[in-house]
């Protein structure tokens, strides 16, 4: 995908029925065709006439995003966000039955959480307690400890420091058309579907980037 102006719809990385039976292909379809795209599309006519904007990477549109013109603000925050989140959730899923957790990550959620059960139950009870539409995270700091985090709507953890490691989108959208309400058994079922391999190369990066917090006051 182009880090920058005009965006694209980067393809889903597996087929749409690639998640079944716990992420069936219609809901996958919809949310990646029509809720992912109309994202990219939205984040597009908001730069289309800042010229000035157009290099700028999806990151720095919403770190940065205080030195737009105040009356393109919202619309580039929530359709950046909803690029980068969508962006991170696909990529964070795989067909089930993939690696466990490994390396790195894994001791450092040991070391957060006492062990990887005690984590997803963390990571669930967060995502659950959301209310209305938003995210559940997991993201390291400056100095790679882990903290479990939810944000609203289409905000992300990156104006609080933090680097994203995993994230679980909690929209009704996100789940409504195979679990209607039932946000729970949607969450269950996206524990069996977490691409590890995909956060621990999220967790590595973290720590190739000169952060945030550590020079924020
Ligand atoms: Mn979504």
């Amino acid at each position: 995908m182009n880090n920058h102006y005009p965006f694209e719809l980067p393809p889903l990385p597996y087929a749409y029925n690639a998640l079944e039976p716990y992420l069936n292909a219609e809901t996958l379809k919809f949310h990646h065709d029509k809720h992912f795209k109309s994202y990219v599309d939205h984040l597009n006519q908001a730069l289309e006439k800042l010229t000035a904007y157009q290099n700028w990477p999806l990151e720095r549109l919403i770190r940065e995003n205080y030195r737009l013109p105040f009356q393109m603000q919202t619309a580039v925050w929530n359709n950046a966000g909803g690029v980068y989140n969508h962006n991170l959730y696909f990529n964070l899923m795989q067909s089930p039955g993939g690696k466990c957790p490994e390396g790195k990550l894994t001791n450092a959620i040991i070391s957060a959480f006492g062990s990887l059960e005690k984590f997803e139950e963390r990571f669930k009870q967060c995502a659950m307690k959301q209310f209305g539409s938003g995210y559940a995270w997991l993201a390291a700091d400056c100095r790679g400890r882990l903290k479990v985090l939810n944000t609203l709507n289409q905000d992300t953890p990156l104006p609080r420091g933090l680097c994203p490691v995993l994230l679980v989108d909690v929209w009704e959208h996100a789940y409504y058309l195979q679990y209607q309400n039932r946000r729970g058994e949607y969450l269950d079922a996206f524990m069996h579907l977490i691409n590890w391999t995909a956060a621990e190369e999220n967790y590595r990066r973290c720590f190739g980037r000169p952060m945030m917090c550590c020079g924020r006051k």
